[in-house]
């Protein structure tokens, strides 16, 4: 064995804590950028670090990894696999064996508001395709009697649907690919980085400056401004809404949140939540399960779990915020704000 002098120790300690200190020295971390189309939609990643080019190609490998896992469409894929298991148990990766947990816990904690099942539903609409229509209220009946998130079985990474079942997690995968982004972008170093995969904002860090990151929230309304902008560090900020995806017939708008008591998109009061929190992968689940809950629901919702904060838009043009965020969101609308505290 090699043994090393004192002198050396010394040596070896200080550069590693030098490391350490200077990690991406600001110098050194320039702006690295890579704009790429995945899952459906554009991205966009930028990230402070000297071999900050690693970094993106490494994270532009592990989206694609990521895409190919939990793709509805792509025949191999792990989410395919389940659905023509006719019931049989499927050895997944230990990504969509977390993912589908996650989307199990949140499933309850919005008492099934979020189904990871819904998709035969999804399916009914054609938002899986590019024939959107309105289907029959007999169809939605029928395709509704397979969804219940609750019939389904993990253990570790063997998952089990019944044979009936279809499930999607569309409604969380954005939000767990954006926290394996941030977790290589820290891997190489880097202490500051911004991330939108298709309107789903995270960060990592501070901006370079050491100042918050200013992230926008759109106006549901009009779609092309900005509702306020919200101040964050370290945090992930996923929106949903009913003007992401939706299509009109006789001039009704229909959208691709879907609520599993009748079918139909959900239309409970709100036009867009978005959700502030630490993981995207929660904040991604939780912004679909809040907006299927409704205005009453996802207040109730937030004062029974205190681990995010959310802006809601009212379909009546409120804002209702969160106490946790009313030092961080500049309302740029002409809306009134409430602020929602925990009693
Ligand atoms: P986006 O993908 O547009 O950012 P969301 O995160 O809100 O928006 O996810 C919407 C997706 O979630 C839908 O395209 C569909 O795949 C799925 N989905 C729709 N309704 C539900 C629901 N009630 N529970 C679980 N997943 C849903
Ligand atoms: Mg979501």
């Amino acid at each position: 064995m090699r043994r090393m002098t004192p002198y050396k120790t010394a040596v070896t300690v200080l550069s590693a804590m030098m490391l350490l200190i200077t990690g991406c020295s600001p110098e050194k971390a320039e702006e690295h950028r890579s704009d790429l189309f995945a899952m459906d939609t554009y991205m966009e990643l930028k990230v402070w670090c000297p071999d900050g080019e690693r970094a993106l190609s490494e994270a532009s490998a592990r989206i694609t990894e990521l895409e190919n896992t939990f793709s509805v469409t792509i025949p191999e894929s792990d989410i395919s696999r389940l659905n023509q298991a006719e019931g049989q148990p499927v050895e997944v990766s230990p990504d969509t064996s977390l993912v589908v947990q996650k989307g199990i816990e949140i499933g309850d904690a919005s008492r099934g508001a979020l189904d990871i099942s819904i998709y035969p539903v999804l399916q009914a609409w054609g938002f899986t395709s590019q024939e959107k229509h309105v289907p029959t209220r007999e169809t939605l009946q029928k395709e509704l009697e397979r969804v219940d998130y609750s019939r389904i079985r993990v253990e570790g990474n063997s998952v089990t649907i019944p044979s009936d079942m279809q499930i999607d997690l569309g409604a969380l995968a954005k939000g767990y690919t954006g926290d394996e982004v941030m977790r290589i972008f820290s891997d190489h170093g880097a202490r500051s980085a911004i991330v939108s995969l298709g309107g789903n904002v995270q960060a990592l860090g501070t901006k370079p400056d050491g100042s918050r990151w200013k992230v926008g929230v759109v106006n549901p309304f009009t779609t092309s401004d900005n509702l306020g902008v919200l101040e964050i560090a370290d945090q992930a900020v996923i929106t949903s809404g009913n003007y992401e995806r939706y299509f009109e017939e006789n001039g009704v708008r229909y959208w691709h949140i879907i609520d599993r008591k009748d079918g139909e998109p959900a239309d409970n009061g709100l036009v867009s939540v978005t959700v502030v929190g630490s993981s995207g992968l929660e904040c991604d689940a939780l912004s679909t399960a809040l907006f299927v809950e409704g205005t009453e629901g996802a207040v109730s919702h937030w004062k029974r779990d205190r681990s995010f904060e959310m802006v809601l838009v009212t379909d009546d043009g409120r804002i209702l915020l969160t106490e946790g965020l009313r030092d961080v969101f500049t309302n740029q609308s002409t809306m009134p704000i409430e602020v929602i505290e925990h009693e």
